[in-house]
Order: C-alpha cells, then sequence, then structure tokens
C-alpha cells in the first residue's frame, strides 16, 4: 500500500540524504576547522562556530551513522532541516521554482513527493 502518509519508505528516505551531505560539505570551510568537521560539544570553538548548525547535521547524518536503524520520524526531521538549508541557499533567480530543473529545485521536489507518499 504505498502512497499513504504512513508508508514512507525508509530506503528512500535514506537515498535523500546524500545530496544535502555533499552540499554541505562542499560549503563548509573544511579547511578552517581544527577538528576535521567532528563536532566536539564540549569544545568552546564548535559551540560558538558560525559552521555549527551544518557541522552537528553532518555528524548526524554522514555515511558513517547507520541511518537505517533511525525511525521514519527521526529521518523526516533530519531531511526537513537539510531542506530549509538547501531552500535558503538557492540563488535569487529562482523566480519560477517549480520549473526550474536545477540540482536543487529537483531534489526538494523529490524530497517534497517522498514525503507526500508520491515517489
Ligand atoms: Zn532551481
Amino acid at each position: 500500500m504505498r502512497g499513504y502518509m504512513h508508508n514512507i519508505n525508509k530506503t528512500d528516505l535514506i537515498q535523500l540524504f546524500n545530496f544535502p551531505r555533499q552540499r554541505i560539505l562542499q560549503s563548509m570551510e573544511v579547511t578552517h576547522c581544527p577538528h576535521a568537521v567532528f563536532f566536539n560539544q564540549s569544545d568552546e570553538q564548535c559551540i560558538t562556530c558560525h559552521q555549527g548548525e551544518e557541522c552537528l547535521w553532518i555528524n548526524h547524518n554522514d555515511e558513517m551513522v547507520a541511518l537505517e536503524m533511525k525511525s521514519v520520524d527521526q529521518l523526516k526531521q533530519q531531511l526537513l532541516i537539510a531542506v530549509d538549508y538547501i531552500d535558503s541557499n538557492l540563488s535569487p533567480h529562482h523566480m519560477s521554482r517549480r520549473k526550474c530543473q536545477c540540482e536543487n529545485c529537483r531534489w526538494l521536489r523529490q524530497v517534497q513527493m517522498t514525503l507526500d507518499g508520491k515517489a
């Protein structure tokens, strides 16, 4: 019974993490991070870092994390953070977003469809 809200495929959700993971890592100034993007909660540098939010996301969702062990709700929550991130980094010429074919917009639509159970 696909197509119902409560029946979202975990594998579909997990493969959606690849794109924002790449984008976030690309955008981060990894070379300036003394911890090689390993968030350290007890380190003041990490807590006050301007890349803190992105860094936390990466640490929760990188390829080494067993995403398949997380619940669909947890995955959805993390995915929505990534949606916010990708959405806020769209370039300003995205006037007609529904027709836009850039990789950001394609990914955003894919997420929407998956969360709606239409993927
Ligand atoms: Zn676009």
